[in-house]
């Protein structure tokens, strides 16, 4: 998606540790006309698919995948992250290990969200190891919906998580795939850049 590729050129901060900062219009302050590109892109890529229902991960799933939503008229449901451990029986929980913080969390959906016969998307802001959309997928199974595909908006190529989840068969739509990304340059590439 060119617009976005354009956007994070201009605007995206490359930061120690493979971490690509787009606090400027992503996931800080939020451009929302840009958020409304994106959810005319994913709508577009997905255009073939039945789905009722977005999954995300809280905190910075959420403004995209309301407005991904919208384009899908479905609602959207987030996995919670916590520490409270004595909710078994009523949520699908799995464990996420985090790549900006370095831990291990629980995620939860209560089941009222999420059963057989929804057909679901996962919506999420990166893919850098894979862990968010591999606890979102562990999620999905356990509640016996359907694991339509995933939509993410800014894949890192050079780390393992695109390969990952498509090696697992789940169907995956990244806008802007970065090749590579230069911490003392600055410089950012893309996966399907001419130059
Ligand atoms: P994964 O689980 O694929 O390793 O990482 C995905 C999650 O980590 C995303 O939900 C996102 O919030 C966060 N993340 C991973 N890489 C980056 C990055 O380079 N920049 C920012 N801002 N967040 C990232």
């Amino acid at each position: 998606m060119q617009l976005l590729k354009d956007r994070i050129r201009k605007d995206g901060v490359v930061k120690a540790g493979n971490v690509l900062k787009v606090d400027r219009f992503l996931n800080h302050q939020m451009d929302t006309d840009l958020f409304y590109e994106i959810g005319l892109e994913f709508k577009r890529r997905f255009a073939d698919a039945e789905i009722n229902k977005i999954l995300t991960i809280e905190a910075s799933g959420i403004g995209i995948a309301c407005i991904v939503a919208q384009q899908f008229h479905v609602p959207v449901v987030f996995a919670k992250k916590t520490k409270t451990k004595n909710i078994a029986g009523e949520v699908y929980t799995s464990k996420v290990e985090s790549f900006t913080h370095g831990r291990v969390y629980d995620i939860i959906v209560s089941r009222e969200f999420l059963g057989k016969g929804d057909k679901v998307l996962l919506i999420d802001d990166f893919l850098a190891n894979g862990k968010a959309l591999e606890g979102l997928a562990d999620l999905v199974e356990a509640s016996g919906a359907e694991l339509v595909g995933a939509g993410v908006v800014i894949e890192k190529g050079f780390q393992v998580g695109g390969d990952a989840i498509r090696a697992k068969g789940i169907r995956l739509e990244s806008l802007a795939i970065v090749e590579s990304m230069n911490e003392e340059t600055g410089e950012i590439t893309f996966r399907d850049d001419e130059a």
